[in-house]
């Protein structure tokens, strides 16, 4: 019989430069192509996955310029997700802060509701010699407030991005039978 489509809504959130637009794109298109918008955008990708039709809404977000307000995840957003991705580069100490923060910030907002699934992701991998946050520190964050975690480099590979948007939407799936 007919098996009824699944939709998920997906953000993508983290500090300005972390390469969110770039593991979106990633996933959309299978390619890396450098330099992106800094535009908002929300896209809508249409794939089978695991057998299932599968409507993906995601949100490539653009953090305020204002430092002071990185963190700011608004209501909208909040409501409007059923996922989360929160992006840090390995490179990049205060955009692992900004993650933080913002996971912060999401558990205070959904804390009422059911568990909502979340992924940190620590971009950049290539770029090993500038690394400035251990892969143990990004899985600790991970592992401390239930959340899944990888690393990966949009710049480098294909199927980092795919695993990052096909485990989330696992997760989300295991959410929704459990409600
Ligand atoms: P956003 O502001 O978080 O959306 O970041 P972008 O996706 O626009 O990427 C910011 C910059 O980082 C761009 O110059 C990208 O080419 C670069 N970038 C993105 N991902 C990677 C990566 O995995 N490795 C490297 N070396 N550069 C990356
Ligand atoms: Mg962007």
């Amino acid at each position: 019989h007919q098996q009824q489509k699944v939709e998920a809504n997906i953000l993508v959130l983290g500090a300005e430069n972390v390469g969110k637009s770039a593991l979106t794109v990633r996933f959309l298109t299978r390619r890396f192509i450098g330099e992106y918008v800094g535009t908002e955008s929300i896209y809508t990708h249409n794939v089978n996955v695991d057998g299932r039709e599968t409507l993906f809404s995601i949100w490539d977000s653009v953090c305020p310029q204002n430092p002071n307000l990185n963190n700011c995840v608004t209501e909208e957003q909040l409501r409007w997700a059923d996922g989360f991705i929160l992006v840090y580069s390995i490179c990049d100490r205060d955009s692992f802060n900004v993650v933080r923060q913002q996971l912060q910030r999401i558990h205070q907002m959904k804390k009422r509701h059911c568990t909502v699934p979340v992924i940190i992701v620590g971009n950049k991998r290539d770029l090993q010699h500038r690394r400035e946050i251990p892969s143990e520190e990004g899985r600790l964050l991970a592992i401390s407030s239930d959340c899944d975690f990888f690393e990966t480099s949009a710049a480098e590979t294909y199927h980092g991005s795919l695993v990052v948007f096909h485990q989330l939407l696992e997760s989300l799936r295991e959410s929704r039978n459990s409600n």
